[in-house]
């Protein structure tokens, strides 16, 4: 639904409640009495129509929002691949981005950042998981070859 047709739906269901006053109004004068509590309860159940119509509006935006980010994560998918003992994302220039937990992604498909720990013997990069605080070993060369990594973010991570 589109907010025009929400927006139009809301104002014809107020349209409609001022048009019940009004035939509550005339009721009233001629003396209807049992009449007019009928037209009340019209009221009262427009105005529970009308409630749940904004909730239901208001479900629709968060299920929008969420197709939209479901979308993105699919579309994310295909840039990711398995090296060594993480997952990492293809960048348009063909290097990785990454590490990312391979735990949490095999889990919940999604992506969990690893942070770097520091070396662990001359090639071999340790990084963690603060999510599954499990670790994966990746090997020096493999991030100075296929990662954007200056040297300097290498050795001061
Ligand atoms: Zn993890």
């Amino acid at each position: 639904m589109d907010p025009l047709t929400i927006t139009s739906g809301i104002s014809t269901a107020n349209q409609a409640l001022s048009l019940m006053r009004g035939v509550a109004d005339a009721l009233r004068a001629s003396g209807k009495s049992e009449a007019v509590a009928q037209v009340i309860d019209l009221q009262l159940a427009m105005m529970d129509l009308l409630q749940k119509h904004q909730e239901l509006f208001a479900e629709a935006t968060r299920l929008r929002a969420q197709v939209v980010d479901l979308e993105k994560a699919l579309i994310d998918r295909g840039n990711i691949e398995f090296h060594f003992e993480a997952y990492w994302r293809r960048l348009p220039d063909g290097k990785f981005e990454g590490p990312f937990s391979p735990h949490c992604f095999d889990k919940d498909g999604r992506l969990y950042r690893m942070h770097y720990r520091g070396l662990i013997g001359p090639d071999i990069l340790e990084f963690a998981c603060l999510e599954s605080e499990k670790f994966s070993s990746i090997p020096l060369r493999f991030v100075k070859e296929s990662t954007n990594w200056t040297e300097d973010e290498i050795h001061k991570r």
